[in-house]
């Protein structure tokens, strides 16, 4: 399912926990805008047409509709897409006005993922965010009447968030209608303000026993209320799981377009340079600013691994079987022989199920994912 991804590096501020990239200077909008139709012209070796398209960064609902119109004029001529495809944008409330929701909606965008990351103005502020808890709020009210297909992305585990203020988060979210939500635990990633402050003992750091608790509420308060927890941080009610990043977890193809947004096609990934500047400068010199990796077979292996283990599905022995075919270094060494016994104490210890045809986290074991990835890993 090919997918395509615009990354468009702009925000209004800086979140405090942020390390994506993006500029808070709109100065060079025009000339990124330029280089992006450039960049679109000059994809090669996409299986077209499109399924799905991603709109996200930064804050994609910054732009006028006027450019994000004529960046859907681009894609649809280079490409084309499926008449069903899923087409996402990521809005921040801010920026959500009754107007824009039906702007959007005849440019085609069929899905919106808001960042809310709490209803509560004393964590907004905290966090730096350029929303307040009323515009939370209302931007949803509004976004509920024009689009079926709405995701909202929350934080637990920050410092002022109680359990109580967790669960009010969460029942405000789900009161509202939604049918997806995206849970991220707070990360304090190097040299962003929160480390800083963090570091500079301006602010608490991260309790994980908090973010543990808060994580096992989430589960069992998502499953009460009928949504599938079909990723490690994503829930969806039936028939709504995001396609776009389904298609990231299957290990699908797709393209990532603008500065930082990384491609994939199976055997390799290249990514590129995550430098508004550089990245015009390039592009309009008629270069392409990228780097790439040829993934080894142990970088594959480990990467099915990672990412499969985060679903709901797990990994699946008949699927990695079939992927790796044609590997004689797998067979030849047992890769499956190793995975299983590596998976023994982890079944032992209640944090992964098997049964006959693949391996999953339990509940308990979401909580150590990464670790226990890690530990399958050849
Ligand atoms: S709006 Fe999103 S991308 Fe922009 S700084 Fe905040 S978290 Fe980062």
């Amino acid at each position: 399912m090919p997918g395509i991804y615009i990354h468009i590096p702009f925000c209004k501020q800086a979140c405090h926990y942020c390390n994506f990239h993006f500029s808070t200077s709109l100065r060079y909008k025009n000339e990124f805008l330029s280089a992006l139709l450039k960049e679109i012209e000059r994809v090669e070796d996409i299986v077209q047409p499109v399924q799905t398209i991603y709109f996200g960064g930064g804050t994609p609902s910054l732009l006028e509709t006027e450019e994000l119109s004529t960046i859907m004029t681009a894609l649809k001529s280079r490409f084309g897409w499926q008449p069903d495809a899923e087409i996402t944008l990521e809005a921040n409330p801010d920026d959500i006005t009754a107007p824009k929701l039906n702007n959007w909606k005849e440019l085609g965008i069929n899905r919106l993922s808001i960042g809310v990351q709490s209803f509560f103005e004393e964590d907004l502020r905290w966090m730096n965010r350029a929303h307040n808890a009323t515009q939370a709020i209302h931007s949803l009210e509004m976004a509920v009447k024009e689009f079926s297909n709405i995701t909202l992305d929350l934080i637990y585990g920050s410092p002022g968030l109680t359990d109580e203020k967790w669960k009010q988060n969460l029942d405000t979210a789900i009161g509202l209608g939604i049918t997806h939500l995206s849970c991220y635990a707070l990360t304090v990633e190097p040299k962003t303000p929160l480390d800083k402050r963090i570091r500079q003992q301006q602010s608490p750091d991260i309790d994980s026993a908090q973010q543990s608790r808060q994580f096992l509420y989430l589960m069992e308060y998502m499953a009460q209320n009928g949504f599938e927890h079909y990723e490690i941080s994503n829930f969806a009610k039936p028939g709504h799981r995001s396609r776009h990043n389904s298609s990231y977890w299957k290990g699908e193809n797709y393209i990532g377009l603008g500065p930082g947004a990384h491609s994939y096609d199976g055997q390799s990934r290249w990514w590129n340079v995550a430098n508004n500047n550089q990245y015009i400068r390039e592009i309009t010199e008629g270069k392409l600013p990228q780097e790439k990796e040829n993934l080894t077979l142990s970088q594959r292996w480990n990467e099915y691994i990672m990412i499969h283990l985060r679903t709901m599905e797990g990994i699946n022995f008949n699927e990695l079987t079939t992927l790796f075919s044609n590997e004689k270094e797998v067979f030849e060494n047992k890769w499956i022989d190793h995975l299983l016994r590596e998976t023994a104490p982890h079944i032992k210890a209640g944090h992964l199920v098997q049964d006959d045809h693949r391996i999953y986290l339990t509940n308990e074991g979401k909580l150590f994912a990464d670790g226990i990835a890690g530990d399958l890993f050849q």
